[in-house]
């Protein structure tokens, strides 16, 4: 009944907030909870800014009869986002992963773009509030939608089906990432899973990796049948293959008969897998080889994930925006098989580990130390307990770390720069 009531309100003014700071004139405010706000205390704001409805779930909160009382704000929202999904009868990519959603979802989206009226996930919100107003911004005139869908532990992704009801689905990988709240690694590959499980249940087509054994591993043990496969061997749909890297990525691709190539602004090896994905979505969708690589070529990252930047004094690969043992492994090895006369990693700690942290903190400082780099900077104290064991430069903040770049200045480097978000490792850009 709420919700009915919501659709018919929503369907007038297809406008959602759940902040008083973005409330748009005739919106419907969601006064949602965290550990630390209550936005049913700003219910009266949002109503004073113009929002035509606030829901709520606490009743002494309720001023008048704009004011709609739920028993949870965050369900009346997912339910919310439920409904209008099923009104719309368009594709929907559901796409999740451990590595290289946001930028696979870039990519997808450039490129079907390059032909149809597109939805993508805005930024990165990919989880149990950003999935439902991902939802609830699509259009009526909106072909086909690309839904970003994270999760850090287990039943967050069937919940997320649910409300995005994907019609296609794709794993990127699966890798070392959010292990405390998976459980370790099994547990990642059981909580990804979960979206072809849903795909399973409702006959829908999964796009999968022929590389990649964990996805082959996960897709035979949930029963698939409707898969198109892309990787680098023959008898795939699209075949590709890696033509350079150094430091932006080309690719060479096929599917079946006709032979193609692209070139991307990416830069890391690791794109490759992501670039690989776009196209096989894109040839799915009838798109012509022109126009997948009219997208993968126009599309410039500028968030911060596998970004080339030049400054002042260095070529730096932006990489902050977060960063794992799988994501941060991958980024070593890609810089040093990129040609530079000097070489310099700045690595900050890496979060949401749990039991595991310091071990993977270790794999990662050896591996770092073994690259073949000129010079490596480690930031963070789980990184810091190794200082007497490898030759490198250790800070336990990136205040510390600022400090000693400004009176040791790096110049004529290529320098990678990765940390998980908590590090806010872009702190330090300016001083490169
Ligand atoms: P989040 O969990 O924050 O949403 P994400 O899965 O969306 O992350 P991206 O934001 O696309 O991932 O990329 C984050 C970083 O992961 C990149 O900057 C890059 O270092 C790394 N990365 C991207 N793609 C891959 C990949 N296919 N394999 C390994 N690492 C990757
Ligand atoms: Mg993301």
């Amino acid at each position: 009944m709420t919700t009915e009531k919501l659709y018919s309100h929503f369907l007038k003014n297809p406008s959602i907030s759940t902040d008083t700071r973005n409330i748009t004139p005739g919106c419907i405010f969601f006064a949602l909870k965290g550990d630390n706000f209550n936005a049913n205390a700003f219910a009266a704001q949002a109503l004073e800014k113009g929002a035509s409805f606030v829901v709520i779930d606490e009743d002494k909160y309720a001023l008048n009869n704009q004011c709609l009382f739920v028993d949870d704000v965050l369900t009346a929202l997912q339910d919310l986002a439920r409904h209008h999904r099923k009104q719309l009868s368009i594709p929907v990519v559901g796409l999740t992963g451990s590595n290289g959603k946001t930028t696979s979802k870039e990519l997808v989206n450039a490129v079907l773009a390059e032909r149809y009226n597109t939805f993508a996930t805005f930024g990165n919100l990919n989880n149990h509030i950003g999935v439902p107003l991902s939802i609830l911004s699509i259009s009526d005139d909106v072909q086909i939608a690309v839904i970003e869908m994270g999760a850090n532990h287990q039943k967050e992704i069937e919940l997320l089906c649910t409300i995005a009801q994907p019609t296609h689905g794709i794993i990127t990988n699966v890798g070392m990432a959010h292990l405390d709240g998976f459980g370790g690694f099994e547990g990642v590959k059981k909580g990804k899973a979960e979206l072809y499980a849903y795909l399973k249940e409702t006959h829908g087509y999964i796009f999968i990796n022929r590389d990649n054994p964990y996805l082959l591993e996960m897709s035979a043990a949930a029963g698939l049948n409707k898969l198109i496969y892309y990787g680098t061997e023959n008898g795939n749909t699209i075949k590709g293959s890696l033509k350079s890297s150094d430091p932006f990525i080309e690719v060479e691709w096929t599917n079946h008969d006709v032979y193609s190539s692209a070139k991307t602004h990416l830069t890391g090896s690791y794109n490759f897998e992501n670039i690989l994905a776009a196209i096989c979505i894109g040839d799915f969708f009838d798109m012509s080889p022109e126009e997948i690589n009219n997208g993968l070529t126009n599309y410039q990252p500028k968030n911060n994930r596998s970004q080339l930047t030049k400054t002042e004094k260095n070529t730096v690969i932006c990489d902050f925006y977060n960063a794992n043992p799988s994501s941060m492994s991958a980024a070593l090895n890609n810089i040093s098989t990129l040609s530079a006369a000097k070489k310099t990693a700045i690595l900050g700690d890496m979060f949401e580990l749990g039991p595991e942290s310091d071990e993977q903190h270790k794999l990662i400082a050896k591996q770092a130390s073994e690259s073949g780099l000129d010079e490596i900077i480690f930031i963070g104290k789980y990184f810091f307990v190794f200082k007497d064991e490898l030759k490198a430069l250790f800070f336990e903040t990136p205040a510390e770390a600022a400090n000693y770049l400004q009176q040791n200045p790096i110049e004529n480097n290529l320098v990678l720069l990765k940390g998980s978000r908590g590090m806010k490792l872009e702190s330090l850009l300016q001083y490169l």
